[in-house]
């Protein structure tokens, strides 16, 4: 290990893409153990696995829906047979809807699809990955772990052409409260992340937008995100950085959450 702060297993949901890869590698570069979670791009989750091993990290891809109870499970016992325990769960995963419709024409269907992967998912991994980071003996500073959870400016900021994303974001807002209070005396911090305009697959088909926003003045650092700026925040977490901060909100968003007159 190369931090001797640093987690010596980590579990990133959706970590074959995006904003997921880049907090694998980061996390390898301190040292860690990383479990790759993908669902459907196999090839896509290789590749981030050997970026982690160059990074000076150890990973392993494993193929689970975060909406599926048992995929969930396999995550947690993949984890615990690689690296002998886990200390740091990061909940990344995340779509948007499959269309983005009006609020008056949101389907239950996407509805249910959104809020199973965005919230529903998130919410009962951080149950099983607390109930396994409880067995961990306390580290040097008092702690056994740490939950990320990578929420979005949705959050707060309503679209209403992706109403179910807003909501499921929101949800992920309280639910970091929730494990914070629950896990603060038992020595695990739970931190919220709350990136804005990244550019990721996810922001693909919407780039020209953003790009006009952007230079409009949307955001008051004038660029747009990088999912580096996201691996960073959660590289601090990673290297107890914020010990005496739960329950914490991190906003990287180049400052959109500011108001300005
Ligand atoms: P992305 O590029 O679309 O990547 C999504 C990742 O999630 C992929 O690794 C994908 O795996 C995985 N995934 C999707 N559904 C899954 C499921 N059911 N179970 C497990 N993994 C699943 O997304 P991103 O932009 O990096 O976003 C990552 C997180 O940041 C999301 O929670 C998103 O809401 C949040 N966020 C993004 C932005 C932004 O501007 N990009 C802004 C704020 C918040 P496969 O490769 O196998 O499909």
């Amino acid at each position: 290990m190369t931090n001797a702060t640093a987690p010596r297993g980590a579990i990133v949901t959706g970590a074959s893409r995006g904003i997921g890869r880049q907090i694998a590698i980061e996390l390898g570069s301190l040292g860690c153990g990383v479990l790759v979670n993908y669902v459907a791009n196999e090839q896509a989750a290789g590749e981030t696995v050997a970026a982690v091993q160059q990074a000076g990290g150890k990973a392993v891809a494993v193929k689970a829906d975060v909406s599926v109870a048992a995929d969930r499970q396999k995550l947690l016992d993949a984890a615990i047979k690689e690296f002998g325990s886990l200390e740091l769960l990061v909940n990344n995963a995340g779509v948007g809807p499959s269309r983005r419709d009006d609020l008056l024409d949101t389907t239950e269907e996407s509805f249910d699809r959104v809020m199973a992967i965005d919230l529903k998912g998130p919410f009962f991994l951080s149950q099983l990955a607390a109930r396994a980071m409880l067995t961990n003996l306390l580290d040097v500073g008092g702690r056994r772990g740490s939950i990320v959870n990578i929420s979005s400016i949705s959050a707060y900021a309503a679209s209403v052409n992706r109403g179910e994303y807003c909501i499921a974001k929101a949800g992920v807002a309280m639910m970091s409260n929730l494990f914070a209070v629950r896990l603060a005396r038992d020595g695990i911090n739970v931190y919220e992340i709350r990136p804005g305009i990244i550019e990721t697959d996810m922001t693909a088909g919407v780039k020209q937008k953003y790009d006009g926003l952007i230079s409009g003045g949307l955001t008051p650092i004038e660029r747009w995100g990088q999912p580096a700026d996201v691996a960073a925040a959660v590289k601090a977490v990673a290297m107890g950085l914020l010990a005496f901060s739960t329950g914490e909100v991190i906003n990287v968003d180049g400052g959109f959450h500011l108001r300005s007159l």
